[in-house]
């Protein structure tokens, strides 16, 4: 398979929802009428983000996965994507298979692939996902105050004890439980639905890919606050309470790991009944873990609070370049 066939026999065909789609020099798109779009980039890079002989089934996924984790936290509506490919040879990954995992998971959330890249080079896939949402109700960053509450979807720390697993640590950990925290690590699921009915709801959200700790601290600094969250509030993943992982472990991995694709949001406490139902109705947990104050005394944005003790985490985030 040569560039044009690559394009014409694999990626084309699932343009649905573009005035013009695949196969001119752009796309042409047209937003519906009172709405903002709301764009987001994520890369995936061989041996940086997943590990080398991944399924490509679940590389498809995850590469979208990821992107309309973003829609997801800014409460937006997903529509549209476009899907740079690099890859070595043609046949480097089946490529019908990656496909197959990222138009599943297209389907499911009504996105559709209009345009793209196809080049020759190590294998990254970079997809620019974008969506749609009322003009004044994307939820952003830098709305949280203090008073407001704390909440994440999910639980957190089982893609970080599967990636934990893939570089050796933990070999003695239960089989199943290690196939639970592959999944968590390789098929996220995005929290499109709870995005959507926190339109109104949240102060500030943003979807947990570098561990709590870091990601709640950019929502305090855009909202110029200090956070405290408490330990024994968090949901963590099953698989992290085995006995070969002791307690700072298994914070470390639920606060600091990363690759969750959680959402994160805060709100005024008299939004809490609403919240348990958006929780009930989309079938997605969701966690009351703490609250936003003014800015710490000790200038840390997040501090972890075990009973009244500050916890302090060894690990602090994933940070490309640090
Ligand atoms: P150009 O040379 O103008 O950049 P290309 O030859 O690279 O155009 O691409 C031809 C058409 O195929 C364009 O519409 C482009 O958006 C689309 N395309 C290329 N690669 C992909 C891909 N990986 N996924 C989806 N569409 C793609
Ligand atoms: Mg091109």
């Amino acid at each position: 398979m040569d560039e044009f066939s690559i394009i014409r026999n694999i990626f084309s065909g699932h343009d649905a929802g573009a005035d013009l789609g695949i196969g001119d020099d752009c796309a042409l798109l047209v937003p519906q009428n009172g709405c903002r779009l709301a764009v987001t980039s994520d890369t995936l890079n061989e041996g940086v983000h997943f590990f080398k002989d991944s399924d490509p089934q679940n590389l498809g996924h995850k590469c979208l996965a990821v992107n309309l984790s973003d829609l997801a936290a800014m409460g937006a509506t997903p529509r549209w994507f476009t899907l740079a490919i690099s890859l070595p040879s043609p046949d480097y990954i089946d490529l019908r298979k990656f496909a197959d995992g990222m138009f599943a998971l297209a389907k499911m959330h009504g996105i559709s692939l209009v345009g793209g890249d196809t080049t020759k080079g190590p294998l990254s896939v970079s997809i620019t996902a974008m969506g749609e949402v009322p003009n004044g109700q994307a939820i952003t960053r830098h709305g949280a105050k203090p008073g407001d509450l704390v909440f994440v979807t999910g639980n957190l720390g089982g893609a970080a004890l599967a990636v934990a697993c893939g570089y050796g640590k933990y070999p003695d950990l239960d089989k199943d439980r290690l196939i639970q925290c592959r999944t968590r690590l390789d098929l996220p699921e995005p929290r499109i639905a709870a995005g959507l009915a926190l339109r109104g709801i949240a102060s500030a959200m943003l979807d947990i890919s570098d561990g709590i700790i870091q990601d709640l601290g950019h929502i305090c600094e855009r909202s110029a606050c200090g956070a405290e969250i408490y330990a024994d509030k968090i949901p963590i993943h099953p698989a992290l309470y085995e006995q070969s992982i002791n307690d700072i472990e298994r914070l470390d991995l639920a606060l600091a790991g990363g690759d969750d694709y959680e959402l994160c949001f805060t709100s005024s406490p008299e939004n809490a009944d609403e919240i348990k139902a958006i929780a009930e109705n989309t079938k997605i947990p969701i966690a009351d873990i703490g609250k936003i104050t003014d800015k710490n005394p000790d200038d840390r944005q997040v501090r972890v609070l075990q009973g009244k003790a500050l916890f302090n985490t060894s690990a602090c985030g994933y940070n490309h370049f640090a």
